[in-house]
């Protein structure tokens, strides 16, 4: 598997880790965006928002649920979720995950 993240996930490439549990991991990301930008990442290979189904979303709703822990963790009081769906919206590692941004006042303009 050529999957950037599920190395990540394996401990075959190194990264700063923030949070693991049996289903998902979060990061911080190598490029930072904001003073804080870590990526929420499921175990589970799903390359992208499109391939969410029926049969997978549990873990979307448990990355959800462990966002508020993983900002606690950080200090995040406020912060900005975004998830880049296929190449034309700026996915460039096609392995699901939730950039979670924040650690200063964030614009109010998405993009
Ligand atoms: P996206 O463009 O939404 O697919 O986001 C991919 C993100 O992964 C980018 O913000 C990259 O900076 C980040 N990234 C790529 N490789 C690594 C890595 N080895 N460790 C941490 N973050 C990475
Ligand atoms: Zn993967």
């Amino acid at each position: 598997m050529s999957c950037i993240f599920c190395k990540i996930i394996n401990g075959e490439i190194p990264s700063n880790k923030v949070y693991e549990d049996e289903k998902i991991i979060a990061i911080h990301d190598l490029n930072p965006q904001a003073p804080t930008h870590v990526l929420v990442i499921p175990k589970m290979h799903i390359a992208c928002a499109d391939d969410i189904n029926d049969d997978n979303c549990e873990v979307v709703g448990h990355i959800f649920a462990k966002i508020p822990v993983i900002a606690e963790k950080l200090g995040l009081d406020g912060y900005r979720i975004i998830n880049n769906c296929k190449e034309s919206a700026g996915q460039t590692v096609m392995h699901l995950h939730f950039h979670l941004l924040g650690g200063k006042t964030l614009g109010e303009k998405i993009v």
